[in-house]
């Protein structure tokens, strides 16, 4: 067992945070803020409030407000452009994980010649080395789902090649990240259970994963008794902050866990889902594999007592068996209200299963070689239509 541990974000969490922003030492003198290109920004104030926390700080500033729900290449190009024209010197990264990764990828393309895909690893990536240090980043993120406003990693899609693929390197870790639970008050119902699902996600997949060890397994337990315990209550009421707290300190710790441990083959399955699909939330699609895919996990039997041990954690004290995870779990998404999602109304049909498949274990496949069983194709798609409908 071994393991390297190394989280070296500055994390402000808790309510009213945001108001701290100004007395932090920022990394820049201009900073690029990055916002989705919907209206809730704008509308709930987060906006003005952050200008207001610059303009404190003495620090000038600039808005790019063109990030989409499933961040593309072509945004982060043009992102990047916006920067330099503008001579900025860090980015302010403001919304949920779209936003955040987007501002990631500009900050290595702000100040790095060629292309995004020039420095991706994987799949059609020309795998170059990130030359010059990406801008410094500030995450201040107004979501509990992807954990990237604390770790070291971006996910981008490229629609030419129908791939949604991550660059993972240490230069990526925010310098300073604010996880102000009253931001998050304003997510709707479906979008807390969604984003909610893909924190649990990050940490139950690390919790059985190959690579799971003494330290990501002490993160993963906890992200899990927090957000398995508390989620239902966010999702019923946004404005109930015990809940949004346990839920966002859930997605801070499952972060971690993607730092000192991984994810699996889980998150390459639904990857494919939405590289195809761009309109399904990546936190639905886990929804949507869960129960097939940790079903087929616990059939092989390499780590009963893990899944026995993420039941209690999920609050079945008396768990014994394996598949009483599952129960949990088609508890917690009947808790949420989203044990129903169907993989039809987002216009995914049987037969792109296969494509889907060589998908997620080609380009994305990284990920199958953190399971403690290899999957075939076979079995990938097996899971696919289990879990359709
Ligand atoms: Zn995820």
């Amino acid at each position: 067992m071994s393991f390297t541990m190394y989280v070296p974000t500055k994390i402000l969490f808790g309510a009213g945070m945001l108001d701290e922003l100004h007395k932090q030492e920022l990394p820049g003198k201009k900073a690029m803020i990055v916002i989705s290109n919907g209206k809730s920004t704008r509308a709930n104030g987060y906006l003005t409030r952050t200008e207001e926390q610059l303009r404190l700080a003495g620090v000038k500033f600039v808005v790019f407000d063109k990030v989409q729900p499933n961040p593309v290449k072509d945004q982060v190009m043009e992102g990047a452009a916006f920067a330099k024209e503008n001579g900025c010197d860090f980015v302010v990264a403001l919304g949920g994980g779209s936003c955040i990764d987007s501002a990631k990828a500009i900050a290595i393309m702000a100040v790095n010649d060629g292309d995004l895909w020039d420095y991706v690893a994987s799949g059609t990536g020309k795998k170059k080395p990130i030359a010059n240090e990406p801008l410094s980043i500030v995450a201040i993120s107004t979501t509990a789902g992807t954990g990237s406003e604390a770790d070291a990693g971006c996910v981008v899609t490229n629609p030419e090649t129908n791939e949604k693929l991550g660059i993972k390197t240490p230069v990526l870790f925010p310098k300073l990240c604010i996880e102000d639970t009253e931001l998050m008050k304003s997510v709707p119902p479906t979008f807390t259970a969604y984003q909610g699902f893909d924190a649990l996600s990050h940490s139950l997949e690390g919790y059985v994963s190959k690579f799971a060890n003494l330290m990501s397994d002490m993160y993963a337990i906890t992200a899990i008794e927090n957000v398995g315990r508390y989620l239902a209550r966010a999702v019923k009421d946004g404005s109930d902050m015990e809940a949004r707290e346990h839920v966002a300190f859930g997605n801070i710790l499952s972060g971690t866990v993607m730092c000192v441990g991984t994810t699996s083959s889980q998150h390459s399955l639904e990857h494919a889902l939405s590289a195809y699909h761009e309109n399904l939330p990546h936190g639905a699609g886990l929804i949507m594999l869960s129960r097939a895919y940790f079903t087929n996990l616990i059939e092989y039997h390499v780590c009963d007592d893990r899944f026995i041990r993420m039941a209690k954690a999920m609050g079945m004290e008396e768990a014994k068996n394996p598949m009483d995870f599952i129960t949990m779990l088609e508890k917690f998404l009947q808790d949420c209200g989203v044990a129903d999602l169907k993989m039809s109304d987002y216009g995914i049909t049987p037969d792109e299963f296969p494509k889907m498949a060589d998908n997620a274990m080609g380009p994305m496949g990284g990920l199958f070689a953190c399971d403690r069983v290899q999957l075939t194709k076979k079995d990938c798609i097996a899971i696919y239509e289990k879990s359709y409908k």
